[in-house]
C-alpha cells in the first residue's frame, strides 16, 4: 500500500544532483544540514515576490526587502589593507541609483558582476549618507527571455561562507527543488485520513513542496496549516501518551487515611479554607487513593493559598506512614516554607526539619540519619534534597514549589528517590504562581494533571497599583513616608538584568543611598544577589520582624516571600520589567489586612509594549488575565524557557501566535487516545508509526514532521 524507502531520507546530500561532497560539507557545518531529510526540513523562514521589481527611485528608509533591476554602472574596490577592503558597485535604473557593498566574498561578486549589464539585486536597503545601499544583495544577470518566476519564491537561512559557496538562499533552493523532484513520491503520510479530512488537509508531500515553492499565497497558508498542526499534533500526542504509559506503568502508594488531617482541619486551621482550596484538595486525594502515581501540577496565583494545600496533602501522606518533602527553589523561600509549617507540625507533635546549601555537617548527619530511618516525617529544603546522600526510608509525597526555578531533571531526581526498593515512585506535586492560561499550561505541561486555585481568601482588599513618572519622586516618598507611619513597611525594586549588570547594581546602590538620605529616620535593608546567602537571609529576616521598614532589594525577593505587613510594593524601571514578573512583584504585597500599594516608576521615555504593560497593571489584578495579555505582547518564551524549549522543538509552530492551531492539534491528539489508547486500529498507523520513530529519536519520519 505504501512504498517506505526508509533508508532513502537518510540518504547524505553529497549524493543529491548538484550538491557533491564540497557543498554538502559546507552545508554539516554552517547549517547542520546533513541527510535528505534534513534538506528537505529546512523550511524557508519566509517568501518573496518575485515577479515585482521596485524603482530605485521609490526606495524610501522603511522599506523592507526589495528587488530591482539595472544597470552596473561602477564597480570599486575600496580601501586599503585587510580589514577595510570592500567592493562597490552601483546600480542605475530610471529612477535613481543605489549603492551595493560587499565586505565578505568579495572574489565571488567581482566575478560575477559585469559593468554595462542589467542585473537582478534583491536585498534590504539602508539610508547611508544620502545614498541607499544594500549590503550583500543576491544578484544575478538579468536574462531577457528568462521564464518568470512564480510568485512566492522561497528565502532560505544560509551563511556568509554559504553565500559565497554558490548556497545562496537561491543555490539551496535549486538543491530543494532537485531532491523534491526524486523523493515527493516517497514523503510518507504521517495523519489519518480521518483527521485530513476533518480538517481538509493537503496530502504531506504536497504540503512539503508547497511550503518550499508555493504555487500562490494560498497554497503557502494551507502548507503552513498542515505542517504547523502536524508539529503540535505529534508534541501533544508524545506527552499525552507518556502520561498515559506512566498511568499504565506506575503504581502509586494509596495514601487514603485522613485522621491526622481532620485533626489538624478541626483544632489547628488558622482560616477557613477557600472553595477553591477545597477542590484542589479533593482532586489531588483522589489521586492519592488512586493507586497510580500522581504528577499534578498546582496552579495558583500568588496569594492564592498554595502553602497550606501542600500541607494538608503532606498530612495526609504522614497519616499513612510515609515520608514526605517540600523542595523550594530558593533558601529564603525553604526557610519560610520551614518556619511556617513547623509552627502547625510542632502542634501535631510532626518531626519536621530544613536542609539547603548552608546547613551544617553536623546537622546534616542526623537529618540524614532520622531521613534514612524514617523518624523525620516532613523536610524542607533547597536543591540539597536531591543531593544522592538524601536516602529517605519511604517517601510519600514531594512538594515541589515555584516549579519553573527547576529544570525537569530535577524533577526526576526526586522521582527516583524510593528506587531500589519494592517502593512505587513518590507522588509529585508541583506547584506554580506563575499563572499561564490553561491551554498553554496543557501544553507545556502536557504531561501532568492540572488543578488550578483560581480564587483569593476571602477578605482580601484588592491591591492598588498607580503609575508615577520619575519626576514625581517627592510625591512617591511623601506617600511611602506616610504608609510607614501608620506602621507598615515598604519594598522598593530594581531591575537587575544579566547584560547591563554592572549598570543596575550601580542603580540599586545609588537607588539604597538616595533611600537613605530621604528617610534618616528609618531603618533601611537592602538584599542583591551579589550578598551571601547569610547576609541575605540577614537582611530579610531584619525587615520580617519589621525591624527594618524599608527594604530595597533586586528581584530576589520575586518569589514567594512573604511578609504580610509590608503594604508598599515600589518598582523601579517598571518599564524594564515583563509583565508577568511585575504581577509576581505586586504579590509579595496585599498578603495581610490592610489595603496594599504597588507604585510603578518609569521615565517618560515609555515604548509602546511599555505602555500596555503599565496599564494593564494598573487596571486589573487578575493573574490569568495579565498572563494572556503578557503571552501575546511576547510569546511565552519567557513563561518557563527550559521547559518551553526542553518540551516543545519547535520549527513552525509559535504557541502564542497560533493558539488556534495549538487547540485544535491538542484537541484531536486526546480524542485520538480515547478512541484508541493503544493506537492500534488500522487507521491510525500512519500516525503511530511516526509517533514511534518521534519517539525514538528516529531518523527519517520525525525530521519529516
Ligand atoms: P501562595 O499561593 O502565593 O504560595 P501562600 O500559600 O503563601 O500563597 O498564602 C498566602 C497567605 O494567605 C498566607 O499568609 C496564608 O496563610 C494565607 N492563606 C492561605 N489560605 C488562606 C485562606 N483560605 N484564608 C485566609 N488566608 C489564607
Ligand atoms: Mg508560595
Amino acid at each position: 500500500m505504501f512504498d517506505l524507502d526508509t533508508n532513502f531520507f537518510d540518504t547524505k546530500i553529497e549524493y543529491l544532483k548538484g550538491a557533491g561532497a564540497q557543498k554538502a560539507n559546507l552545508l554539516n557545518l554552517e547549517l547542520q544540514l546533513f541527510t535528505f531529510a534534513d534538506l528537505l526540513t529546512h523550511y524557508p523562514f519566509r517568501h518573496e515576490d518575485r515577479t515585482k521589481f521596485y524603482d530605485i527611485g521609490e526606495i524610501t528608509e522603511d522599506y523592507p526587502y526589495v528587488q530591482l533591476k539595472g544597470k552596473i554602472i561602477d564597480i570599486q574596490l575600496v580601501g586599503s589593507g585587510e580589514k577595510k577592503t570592500r567592493l562597490t558597485a552601483k546600480l542605475q535604473d530610471d529612477t535613481g541609483i543605489v549603492e551595493l557593498v560587499w565586505f565578505q566574498g568579495i572574489q565571488w561578486a567581482q566575478a560575477k558582476l559585469k559593468k554595462g549589464a542589467e542585473f537582478i539585486v534583491f536585498g534590504k536597503p539602508q539610508l547611508f549618507g544620502r545614498i541607499f545601499n544594500i549590503s550583500h544583495p543576491e544578484i544575478e544577470l538579468f536574462l531577457e527571455n528568462k521564464t518568470p518566476e512564480t510568485a512566492l519564491s522561497p528565502v532560505y537561512p544560509t551563511t556568509i561562507k554559504l553565500q559565497k559557496r554558490f548556497l545562496d538562499s537561491k543555490g539551496i533552493g535549486i538543491l530543494v527543488k532537485n531532491l523534491l523532484e526524486i523523493s515527493f513520491e516517497k514523503i510518507p503520510e504521517t495523519l489519518s485520513q480521518e483527521i485530513i479530512e476533518k480538517y481538509k488537509f493537503i496530502p504531506k508531500n504536497e504540503a512539503i513542496r508547497q511550503m518550499h515553492f508555493p504555487k500562490s499565497p494560498k497554497a503557502l497558508h494551507h502548507a503552513t496549516r498542515r505542517l504547523k498542526f502536524e508539529e503540535f499534533f505529534f508534541v501533544q500526542l508524545k506527552l499525552l501518551w507518556q502520561k498515559t504509559v506512566r498511568k499504565h506503568t506506575y503504581q502509586g502508594e494509596i495514601l487514603k487515611s485522613t485522621a491526622l488531617l481532620t485533626e489538624f482541619y478541626n483544632k489547628y486551621l488558622p482560616f477557613e479554607l477557600t472553595n477553591a482550596q477545597k477542590r484542589v484538595i479533593k482532586e489531588i486525594y483522589k489521586d492519592l487513593c488512586s493507586g497510580k502515581q500522581m504528577n499534578r501540577l498546582l496552579q495558583g496565583d500568588v496569594g492564592s493559598g498554595k502553602t497550606m494545600v501542600a500541607f494538608i496533602c503532606m498530612l495526609i501522606a504522614i497519616d499513612n506512614q510515609t515520608q514526605v518533602c517540600l523542595m523550594a527553589p530558593t533558601e529564603i523561600l525553604a526557610d519560610q516554607h520551614f518556619r511556617g509549617l513547623k509552627e502547625y507540625a510542632d502542634k501535631l507533635n510532626i518531626p519536621i526539619a530544613k536542609l539547603t546549601g548552608s546547613s551544617k555537617t553536623s546537622e546534616r548527619k542526623i537529618i540524614h540519619e532520622m531521613l534514612r530511618n524514617g523518624d523525620l516525617k516532613i523536610i524542607i529544603g533547597t536543591h540539597a534534597l536531591i543531593e544522592e546522600n538524601v536516602v529517605f526510608n519511604h517517601l510519600g509525597l514531594c512538594v515541589i514549589d515555584e516549579q519553573h526555578r527547576f529544570g525537569v531533571e530535577q524533577r526526576a531526581a526526586l522521582w527516583k528517590k524510593n528506587e531500589g526498593k519494592a517502593l512505587p515512585p513518590p507522588h509529585i506535586l508541583v506547584m506554580t504562581a506563575t499563572p499561564i492560561p490553561r491551554t498553554l499550561a496543557m501544553t507545556l505541561y502536557g504531561d501532568l494533571d492540572i488543578s488550578i486555585i483560581d480564587e483569593l481568601p476571602a477578605g482580601r482588599k484588592p491591591i492598588q497599583t498607580m503609575h508615577f513618572y520619575d519626576a514625581n519622586r517627592l510625591k512617591v516618598f511623601g506617600f511611602i513616608r506616610k504608609q510607614i507611619e501608620i506602621g507598615r513597611q515598604v519594598y522598593i525594586v530594581y531591575p537587575l538584568i544579566e547584560e547591563s549588570e554592572v549598570l543596575d547594581y550601580k542603580n540599586l546602590m545609588d537607588g539604597f543611598e538616595s533611600i537613605t538620605r530621604a528617610f534618616p529616620e528609618y531603618p533601611v535593608s537592602i538584599v542583591h544577589g551579589q550578598m551571601k546567602a547569610q547576609d541575605k537571609d540577614f537582611e530579610m529576616q531584619r525587615f520580617v520582624k519589621n525591624e527594618t521598614k524599608i527594604m530595597v532589594a533586586t528581584t530576589v525577593i520575586e518569589v514567594g516571600v512573604n511578609v504580610p505587613n509590608a503594604s508598599v510594593m515600589v518598582i523601579e524601571d517598571a518599564q524594564r520589567f515583563g509583565l508577568s514578573q511585575l504581577h509576581q512583584l505586586r504579590g509579595r504585597v496585599g498578603r495581610g489586612a490592610d489595603q496594599s500599594f504597588c507604585l510603578l516608576m518609569t521615565n517618560y521615555k515609555l515604548s509602546k509594549e511599555g505602555k500596555i504593560r503599565v496599564e494593564t497593571m494598573v487596571r486589573t489584578n487578575n493573574g490569568f488575565e495579565i498572563a494572556d495579555i503578557d503571552l501575546k505582547l511576547r510569546g511565552p518564551g519567557n513563561l518557563d524557557g527550559k521547559q518551553q524549549s526542553g518540551l516543545l522543538d519547535l520549527r513552525l509552530g509559535d504557541i502564542s501566535k497560533d493558539q488556534i492551531i495549538l487547540q485544535e492539534a491538542r484537541k484531536t491528539a486526546e480524542e485520538l487516545l480515547d478512541k484508541d489508547a493503544n493506537l492500534s486500529l488500522p487507521e491510525n498507523i500512519f500516525v503511530k508509526r511516526h509517533l514511534l520513530s518521534v519517539q525514538q529519536g528516529g531518523k527519517v519520519w520525525s525530521r519529516i514532521s
